[in-house]
């Protein structure tokens, strides 16, 4: 089964992507934390691309492209995967079809704007595993340290006011489109994203289990 999760930053599609992983079994593919580890690694892909992520814009397709390809020769292999970032506009769900990727379903999380600017001020994340936090609504076992790994979490760069509003006028101007794309295939799930993480997912495993 490959899924895709789609909503504004901050919406839940990371956290909901590693509970479905973990629930379905099949695994999830951020290409946010993807881009993140090539930043911190200095890597040629990660200088470029921190260009356009520091300023809440998206990395150009071409970039987007080669990673896409190098983990979809992974997902291939196994059960299928959930998608998580990936396609971020109608160019690159088109390069999805293209590539022969089959989606069962892209899942919608809706949360609104003002909720969203609230809820990216808690966030956090661990810069050495990828794992993310948030201080009230899923805070680590111990203050500022990752439960996973132990390392002290920090908050992304991406996340300061000015670049959330930034990246919730991309997003509705560049990733939005996409719902319509998925609607007019058949594959869209729309679910209201405000309520808990585990009512969240209760809702979208309902939801799947009709695709099924
Ligand atoms: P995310 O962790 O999914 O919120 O992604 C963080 C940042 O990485 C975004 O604001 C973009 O700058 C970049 N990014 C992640 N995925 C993509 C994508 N599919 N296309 C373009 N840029 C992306």
């Amino acid at each position: 089964m490959t899924l895709i999760m789609l909503g504004p930053p901050g919406a839940g599609k990371g956290t909901q992507a590693a509970v479905l992983s973990e629930k379905l079994g099949i695994i999830s593919v951020s290409t946010g934390h993807i881009l993140r580890t090539a930043v911190k690694e200095q890597t040629p892909v990660g200088l470029e691309a921190k260009k356009y992520m520091d300023q809440g814009l998206l990395v150009p397709d071409e970039t987007i492209i080669d990673i896409v390809k190098d983990f979809l020769a992974g997902c291939g292999a196994g059960k299928g995967c959930i998608l998580d970032g990936v396609p971020r506009n109608i160019a690159q769900a088109e390069m999805l079809e293209r590539l022969g990727v089959t989606i069962d379903a892209a899942i919608l999380l809706n949360v609104g704007d003002k909720e969203i600017e609230d809820r990216m001020s808690g966030r956090r994340f661990c810069p050495k595993c990828g794992a993310g936090y948030h201080v009230k609504a899923l805070p680590p076992k111990i203050e500022g340290i990752c439960d996973v790994c132990g390392e002290g979490l920090a908050i992304r760069e991406d996340d300061r006011p000015e670049t959330v509003r930034r990246r919730l006028e991309v997003y509705h101007r560049e990733t939005e489109p996409i719902i319509g794309f998925y609607a007019s295939r058949g594959k869209l799930i729309s679910i209201d994203g405000t309520a808990s993480i585990e009512e969240t997912t209760e809702k979208v495993v309902k939801a799947l289990e009709m695709v099924q």
